[in-house]
């Protein structure tokens, strides 16, 4: 089966009695057994029968299994955000003494979480440019527990060779930590680039419509990686609710045809947006010039995501552009159904002193759109008469 069938047709665990053809959401905290022994091999598990929501819910199990089945992996996590899905990744491969390598070009949370949060539990964060290989080995040591990278980092869309990644880190015996969330893992494997860890921001693409937070780690066998990982799941208290579940299942199964349509409409727009004069400059890699696009063609394939970010000629004329629009809304998050559009700068990144925000190159003059669902002419008209004025 492709992707796209694989995404619709999965048998539940159990038969539903009624014959539902959607997953019913289980609302519940806990759940009967039908005595001692199977009770406790359920709490010791011994077999697989849900005994609390906070560890195992149907719902959330029938959506890591979808995932399972279209990726291919050993498990997949299912989280109440993409960031506790970052941070139970982080907290199963780090401890003090032990660091982490990877780069200044981070989505800001993640990038907060390595430098700061982590840091206060003595974890060190080792910042390089992932895009040099070389650069990247001569940071691991022999107490360097992952190497982390961005696919197409957010905002400003860099991406690196995962392949040369994930050799480097191999050598050293370490897994290679992948945040996919640009690039749904319907259009491209990972784990054939060499990916040992994928985690999934599932707000952004899956959920479609901006429907719910939630986050997803898909791994590819680390050694002893389930293990620790399902002790932080529970420990932490992070597990993905039964609504949001059925929501996310949801997206996922129109998630293909969603993705084609807002990427094509992406292209033009960054290509439409070119032609006018206000703007400075363009960045998408479905641009020929774009200096990620022929790596991004090799490791992804020929779509290019929804996010595209363009400079204007000052700070002041982004506010300006932003106050002006009829249309795209001015909000964060990505790959909605509705276009949105946001200054990084003075928003997400807006709480980090300027020099923190040179040192991440989040540039003033840049603003960010998710491109949604709404026909190309009409968002193209709305953006145009915003930066003209
Ligand atoms: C949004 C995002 C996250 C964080 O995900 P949440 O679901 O908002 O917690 C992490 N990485 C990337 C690349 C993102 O875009």
């Amino acid at each position: 089966m492709k992707n796209r069938t694989k995404a619709i047709h999965l048998d539940y665990q159990r038969q539903d009695p009624y014959g539902a053809l959607n997953m019913p959401v289980y609302n519940t905290a806990a759940y009967e057994f039908e005595n001692t022994d199977v009770m406790a091999d359920s709490f010791c598990g011994r077999n697989d029968l849900p005994d609390y929501s906070r560890v195992t819910n149907p719902t959330v199990t029938y959506y890591e299994r979808k995932v399972k089945s279209i990726t291919g992996a050993e498990n997949v996590f299912a989280f109440s955000s993409g960031m506790a899905a970052i941070s139970g990744v982080l907290l199963s491969l780090a401890s003090a003494g032990k660091n982490i390598v990877t780069s200044n070009h981070l989505f800001g949370n993640t990038w907060l979480l390595i430098t700061k949060s982590l840091g206060r539990f003595g974890v060190e964060s080792r910042l390089c440019d992932l895009t040099d290989s070389a650069e990247t080995a001569s940071w691991i040591d022999a107490s360097t527990c992952c190497v982390y990278v961005e696919i197409i980092s957010n905002p400003l869309m860099e991406v690196a060779d995962l392949k040369a990644l994930a050799d480097v880190a191999h050598k050293a015996g370490i897994p290679l930590v992948a945040d996919t969330t640009m690039i749904p893992f319907t259009e491209f494997s990972a784990r054939e680039l060499g990916v040992d860890i994928e985690i999934v921001s599932s707000t952004k693409y899956i959920s479609g419509g901006g429907t719910s937070i939630g986050g997803l780690v898909i791994d590819y066998g680390v050694e002893g990686f389930a293990g620790t990982m399902k002790e932080v799941l529970l420990n932490f208290g992070a597990y993905m609710t039964p609504q949001v579940a059925y929501m996310q299942t949801l997206g996922l199964e129109n998630l293909d045809v969603r993705y084609k349509a807002q990427c094509a409409t992406a292209q033009e727009i960054a290509e439409r947006l070119r032609t006018l004069p206000q703007v400075v400059s363009v960045n998408y890699l479905g641009l020929e010039d774009n200096p990620y696009h022929d790596l991004s063609v090799s490791q992804f394939g020929h779509t290019f995501g929804a996010m595209l970010t363009f400079d204007l000629e000052s700070e002041q004329a982004c506010y300006d552009f932003l106050n002006r629009l009829r249309l795209v809304f001015r909000a964060t998050n990505l790959f909605d159904n509705r276009t949105l559009a946001i200054h990084p700068y003075s928003t997400i990144f807006g709480t980090l002193t300027k020099e923190e925000r040179a040192r991440l190159d989040i540039n003033p003059a840049s603003i960010r759109l998710s491109i949604g669902l709404e026909d190309a002419d009409d968002i193209f008209d709305d953006l145009k008469q915003a930066i003209q004025g």
